[in-house]
């Protein structure tokens, strides 16, 4: 009897408020492409190819067996775009850190909707505009309304929107992690249930390091990476330069470290530890070399942007989710 040909799976890739690297990482899985395509038709890619938002509402609910959705949510079209293929797709992946707990767009949340109009619209070096116009979500026009996406005040994790099945982490995600759980998902391999991390592991940056650690290291000083001869071996929080390691998952293969960069936390906390803030707070506290709480305040204040290090990936995910305003 003739073998019976599996079904290709629907697989869609859309990006929300995304820098492209995401989608980018797609397509850097070189040959690993053709086992991609032999296991899937790719029924909606806005980046690489021509299908419209019209096309995705006329699919019937579910229609879509995979969707890789990358980017925060930051503004109307964004939480359209994720709610819509919410409903049209079978297990919805939020692809890499964005998606996942709000990535680089999420450090406007230190910030506001006001104060970043105001900066790309009044006071950049190369605006003039002395109206202080400001884009309008809806503008009427001789032939029509013209409608613009409403930019929100917060940036929101793909997670805070709709309900996700996986998360994978990373920005972008390992090529290699994505090719695993594609195939994962393609030949019905168990998954954790929906709702988990995939294609990172549960221990940290620091358990995979090969970096030289000594149990009892104090510091002095804090310092940009720039302000150290970097000696290759020490681990970087031992030579003061802070290193997201402590606070974030493996599974990368610590890229960065192996390329004499400190961890800057793209995968994300690990379980044991969710908030990245705290977790980077208490590794630094047992290095201080001081009781004094003077001194102490003076060398953790060498600690230059400690929010926009600690969040950098993570801001409106973590427990803060924004600066108060
Ligand atoms: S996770 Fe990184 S690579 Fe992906 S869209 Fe966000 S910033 Fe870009
Ligand atoms: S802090 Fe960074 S350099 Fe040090 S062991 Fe952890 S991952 Fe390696």
């Amino acid at each position: 009897m003739a073998n019976e040909e599996k079904p290709k799976i629907k697989l869609a890739v859309y990006w929300g408020a995304a820098c492209g690297g995401c989608c980018v990482s797609v397509l850097d899985v070189h040959e690993s492409l053709f086992t991609v395509v032999e296991h899937a038709d790719l029924v909606f890619w806005p980046i690489a190819l021509d299908f419209k938002y019209a096309d995705v509402e006329a699919m019937p609910d579910g229609h879509i067996d995979v969707t890789l959705f990358n980017g925060a949510v930051r503004n109307s079209e964004n939480e359209h775009m994720a709610k819509l293929l919410r409903q049209k797709t079978k297990v919805l992946v939020a692809y890499g850190s964005c998606a996942h707990m709000g990535g680089i767009p999420g450090l406007a949340n230190f910030t506001t909707k006001e104060e970043i109009f105001n900066r790309a619209y009044v006071t950049s070096e190369s605006t003039v505009n002395p109206d202080k116009v400001f884009p309008r979500p809806e503008y009427e026009v001789p032939e029509g309304k013209l409608e613009i996406p409403v930019f929100y005040n917060d940036v929101r994790s793909l997670g805070q929107v709709v309900n996700v099945d996986y998360y994978l982490p990373g920005c972008p995600p390992q090529t290699e992690r994505l090719v695993e759980v594609f195939m994962a998902i393609v030949t019905g391999a168990e998954l954790p249930p929906p709702g988990s991390v995939v294609g990172a592991l549960e221990k940290t940056q620091c358990d995979e390091c090969k970096r030289k650690k000594s149990d009892n290291k104090k510091i002095k000083q804090f310092y940009r990476p720039w302000q150290i001869e970097d000696d290759g071996e020490t681990c970087f929080l031992e030579q003061g330069v802070i290193c997201m390691g402590p606070a974030t998952r493996g599974g990368c293969g610590v890229r960065c470290i192996e390329g004499n960069a400190p961890c800057r936390g793209c995968y994300g906390p690990p379980v044991n530890a969710p908030d990245p803030g705290s977790k980077m707070m208490s590794a630094i506290a047992t290095m201080i070399d001081s009781d004094d709480p003077g001194e102490i305040q003076k060398i953790v204040g060498t600690i230059d942007d400690p929010a926009g290090i600690f969040y950098r990936f993570s801001l409106p995910g973590s427990i803060l989710r924004r600066k108060m305003t």
